[in-house]
């Protein structure tokens, strides 16, 4: 299948979008930023190339001045809070979890709360207050307390629930397999994917479509799914890329 073929499906869902005049919302979340890389710069310039938006959610135990000041020349880069150390502490039969409720809950609320502080100082600019959970787990019994904490909005993996006591700012699409080989998932899969998340969206807009990467562990595959994503929709009249920000007002 040439790479035509293989992004026909998605051409057609955005002419069908154009042709009643409409626009789709979608926004980037990148996890795991804690220093300057090689692939951190990848991710920079393929974004900043397409002006698309970019949010990372950086680990503040280990993020420093060395992230602030290569971040700070990238103005179309925000910061989001991505719990504390990114440590496990799910037992060995369970998902992994940062922020379960394995610990108390003012243990896990101080971390937050620390790594928050943090991430205003070394981002004051660019820092976004929301939550991202490590894994995308949180316990239920921390969140009404995140508002307390300046933490205004929360994101993880899958549709929102309406309704709940924080806003949120979901991620759908994830570019990554975390099973067997790790690596990028298949071009075609995730087309079908993100091309059912603007069907479900055609009738009723909804929520923002968030696509999810992790720019320190893409191969080849994935970082080639987000190169040929961005230039397919980076000018296209059907999207919109927005920031976390934007979306957040
Ligand atoms: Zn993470």
């Amino acid at each position: 299948m040439t790479v035509d073929e293989t992004w026909a499906p998605l051409r057609v869902e955005l002419d069908r979008w154009c042709n009643a005049g409409r626009t789709a919302r979608l926004w980037l979340r990148d996890d795991d930023a804690a220093e300057p890389t090689p692939a951190l710069e990848q991710l920079l310039d393929l974004t900043r190339t397409a002006s698309v938006p970019l949010t990372l959610a950086a680990i503040p135990a280990t993020s420093g001045e060395p992230l602030a000041a290569r971040l700070s020349i990238e103005p179309h880069a925000l910061v989001a809070l991505h719990g504390w150390a990114h440590a496990n502490h799910a037992g060995p039969d369970e998902k992994k979890q940062e922020l379960g409720a394995h610990r108390p809950v003012d243990t896990v609320l101080g971390e937050l709360r620390d790594g928050g502080a943090i991430l205003r100082r070394l981002f004051p600019q660019q820092f976004v207050p929301m939550l991202v959970p490590p894994w995308n787990r949180i316990s239920k019994a921390l969140i009404p307390d995140l508002p307390g904490l300046g933490l205004e909005a929360l994101s993880i993996y899958g549709r929102a629930q309406a309704g709940g006591p924080i806003p949120m700012l979901n991620t759908h699409v994830d570019i990554m397999n975390w099973h067997g080989v790790r690596g990028g998932r298949p071009h075609v899969e995730l087309i079908a994917e993100l091309v059912g998340e603007l069907r479900a969206r055609f009738d009723d807009d909804g929520e923002p479509i968030g696509i999810l990467t992790h720019h320190l562990v893409h191969d080849a595959t994935a970082w080639d799914f987000l190169a040929q994503l961005l230039k397919s929709t980076a000018d296209h009249p059907a999207i919109a890329w927005k920031s976390a920000r934007a979306l957040l007002i």
